[in-house]
């Protein structure tokens, strides 16, 4: 029987949220840690545990049918793959940053100047619709130090917090993208591949609709339950349940995490009591 091999990044900030997504979707490995592969007992499938920088290559070849992996990462590689989904994890951005002390006005600074990246395609790309001249220094780590050892001008990176920057004596003064992690497929999986992976993706599916969304349960005044309903943005309608308590329900919807705060407040407004929030942990359509 045909498995299906997804390649994950080995150690490293996308590791573990990559395992647990598989996880997630009921997938399970045996503990072992140090391998290069790894076969699930209850799913068709095996990880390759690789350098984020591979990744996408190995996907593109074949060597394994999908994989996991910052935007970033499979932009810059400018590879003929399928992107599949956005996961909700890694998120971080590439950004120009320049020291601390430059006047830094706009992006025309970096004409005729010189800047240190591991991201050369994407930033050549961005300089050219930017209409600037620069000229790229290709390094493959600890970008950050390029304009304190007179490297570089400016550095060209990731950022997440800031924070790597600002103990270097950066800051950041353009954003050239916003990245995350994502799934990616090769062009051409054979058909029971396929079947196996619109299984997986059905189940990846379920799960991050699950975490965008919020189980919501409270009592409420039956003479405001119809406004409450309309605040409420439910799969469908929400169910209402009468309390043994005269003139009160209890009512039962999902909403939108990032909808959260500003429904509960209009809920409390409304005369809503006994609000309760539970994650969801799958949520099939
Ligand atoms: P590898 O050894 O696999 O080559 P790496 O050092 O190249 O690892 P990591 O630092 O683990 O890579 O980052 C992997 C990905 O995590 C990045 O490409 C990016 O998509 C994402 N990421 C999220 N936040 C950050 C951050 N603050 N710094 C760097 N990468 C981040
Ligand atoms: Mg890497």
């Amino acid at each position: 029987m045909s498995k299906l091999k997804i390649a994950i990044q080995k150690s490293g900030r996308l590791s573990e949220k990559s395992l647990e997504l598989l996880k997630e979707c009921g997938i399970k490995f045996p503990n072992g840690g140090g391998k290069l592969i790894a076969e699930s007992k209850n799913f068709p499938i095996e990880v390759l545990f690789l350098r984020d920088d591979d990744v996408t290559k190995y996907v593109e070849q074949q060597v394994a049918d999908i994989g996991i992996i910052g935007e970033n990462v499979y932009l810059e590689a400018n590879l003929p793959v399928n992107v599949l989904e956005y996961l909700g994890f890694g998120s971080c951005r590439l950004s120009l940053a320049v020291s601390k002390g430059e006047d830094y006005r706009g992006i025309e600074y970096f004409e005729g100047k010189k800047i240190a990246t591991s991201y050369p395609f994407i930033l050549e790309q961005y300089l050219k619709e930017k209409n600037v001249n620069a000229s790229i220094e290709f390094i493959s780590g600890s970008v950050e130090i390029a304009p304190s050892i007179g490297l570089a001008n400016g550095v060209c990176d990731i950022v997440s917090s800031g924070s790597t920057l600002m103990s270097n004596g950066l800051k950041e003064v353009e954003k050239v993208l916003d990245s995350q992690a994502i799934l990616i497929s090769s062009q051409s999986l054979n058909q029971e591949k396929q079947a196996l992976l619109d299984k997986l993706l059905f189940r990846i599916k379920s799960v991050l609709n699950a975490k965008e969304r919020k189980y919501i349960l409270l009592n409420a005044p039956n003479d405001k339950l119809e406004q409450i309903i309309a605040i409420l943005p439910g799969m469908k309608s929400p169910t209402i349940l009468p309390l043994a308590d005269q003139g009160w329900s209890s009512l039962h919807s999902v909403i939108q995490e990032d909808q959260f705060w500003d429904i509960i407040d209009e809920l409390k407004g409304l005369g809503a009591e006994g609000i309760l929030v539970a994650p969801i942990e799958k949520m099939i359509y």
